[in-house]
């Protein structure tokens, strides 16, 4: 406290990476959370809350040690012991939720009633990483795990099967346009030690051309060689051995299952060979939701991601409790819903129809409700204005005019004027809902 009596008149800001969530903006948090928390309600998720720090070694042992994450990413302290009772400890703020609510799931038995368990969460979690537009060093995350011992079925491909379709209905009831769920299969604990040594082996001949991150994760992490995102080192790396080869039986039958039963609920996915993402724990189905460009997220489009994490909790020193689970990045969810609004909001119609003399009126209205009926966004002006105000109401409200003239009504052929380009076109009558369709 011994800057309290400092009067510099300097102001104490937010700190790099963290923000006040205000009126109204909190209005669409509170929706987006009371529409998950009910979306999961019907799948019969019920809530952990799981407190902010853990022991360090949590996120060692779970999250991996040669992860970004925690090699890089983590807020941690020694917290020092304040009486004789108490012992010293290396604490973190939580990076993640997933490795805490495994540990809950080992702490209280939750699973000694061998019952599946369906939890979600929402909270904010922390990463040390570069703020930018979408990524921040406090974040919100709403995630969900499914986890239990084998006998609750817990290691079936339905489950991440129904975890995804669960995704793809959330997405909808918010409004997310345009998300794509790419999913990829890592493999069992079975798998992926001879997949990461041919990955190695094919590496090793090659890492000297790559980019220096790749050169060092070819030696402590070759996984991790998949994300790389510089240009140059694309080509030799789609060129690298694929995860799929290297799946057993077992594990490519698992991985049929999820792509047959995502099939039979009508949930459209991309195989993604590259998607091994970024926390050790994963095995077999790993996936990603993104968004297309332009929706507010500038290169972090990843609103999503998860996986299944069948070796999680022994690794945690509990029993086996195959589970699968996702983290939505609530302040990405939040930035595309705002985009997509003031998008939606900003798109014009597809046709202002510009009667040319009041005696045109009748004709223009019979033709707007022709083509609203074929399912247009149409305005119709009004006879009386002259041709440039008619352009000008146009331009404000729609991607083309329609002008409708003595010419044009007998005739039969549409003057069309396209603002986008600049282009001017007569059109045949049964040809103009074909062009006005055009974006
Ligand atoms: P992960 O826990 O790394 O699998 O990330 C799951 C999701 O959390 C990502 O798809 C992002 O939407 C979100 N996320 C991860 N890191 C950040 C961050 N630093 N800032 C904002 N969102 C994040």
């Amino acid at each position: 406290m011994s800057n309290a009596g400092d009067k510099s008149g300097s102001i104490v800001k937010a700190v790099r990476g963290t923000r006040d969530l205000l009126p109204p903006d909190t209005e669409l948090w509170n929706r987006v959370e009371a529409t998950a928390r009910a979306v999961f309600g019907r799948y019969g998720f019920g809530e952990i809350r799981t407190p902010v720090f853990e022991a360090t070694e949590l996120f060692v042992r779970g999250v991996g040690e040669e992860t970004d994450v925690v090699s890089k990413e983590m807020y941690t302290w020694e917290d020092r012991a304040r009486a004789a009772s108490e012992k010293a400890q290396q604490l973190t703020l939580r990076p993640e939720n997933t490795a805490g609510v495994v540990r809950a799931y080992i702490e209280h038995k939750l699973g000694e009633t061998g019952h599946l368990r369906k939890l979600f969460y929402i909270g904010p979690q922390f990463r040390r990483e570069r703020p930018q537009r979408g990524r921040y060093r406090q974040f919100w995350q709403i995630g969900a795990e499914v986890i239990g011992p084998q006998s609750s079925g817990s290691e079936s491909a339905i489950r991440d099967a129904e975890v995804l379709e669960m995704l793809a209905s959330l997405l909808d009831e918010l409004g997310v346009k345009g998300w794509r769920l790419a999913l990829n299969s890592v493999g069992s604990s079975n798998d992926r030690p001879r997949y990461v040594a041919a990955l190695k082996a094919a590496l090793e001949p090659l890492k000297a051309t790559l980019c220096e991150d790749c050169q060092r994760r070819a030696e402590t992490n070759p996984l991790r060689v998949l994300d790389c995102k510089v240009p140059e080192d694309q080509a030799t790396i789609d060129a690298l051995p694929k995860i799929a080869d290297y799946l057993d039986e077992a594990s490519t039958a698992h991985f049929a299952e999820v792509k047959a039963a995502l099939d039979a609920c009508g949930v459209a996915y991309a195989v993604e060979p590259r998607l091994v993402r970024g926390l050790d724990y994963y095995t077999r189905t790993t996936f990603e939701f993104t968004v297309p460009d332009g929706s507010g997220l500038g290169t972090q489009n990843a609103l999503l991601g998860g996986g299944r994490y069948d070796g999680l909790s022994e690794m945690l020193g509990g029993p086996k409790a195959p589970g699968i689970g996702f983290a939505i990045g609530e302040d990405r969810l939040i930035l595309t819903l705002q985009a997509q609004a003031q998008e939606a909001a900003a798109k014009k119609l597809d046709a202002y129809i510009a009667p040319l003399g009041a005696e045109r009126n009748a004709a223009a209205l019979a033709l707007a409700r022709e083509l609203r009926r074929a399912g247009l966004s149409v305005e119709v002006g009004d006879g009386s204005f002259r041709l440039k105000k008619s352009f000008e109401a146009a331009d404000r409200v729609a991607r083309r005019v329609v002008l409708l003239g003595e010419d044009e009504v007998t005739s039969g052929v549409a003057s069309v004027k396209t603002f986008a380009t600049g282009a001017q076109t007569k059109v045949e009558r049964d040809k103009l809902v074909e062009l006005l369709s055009v974006e």
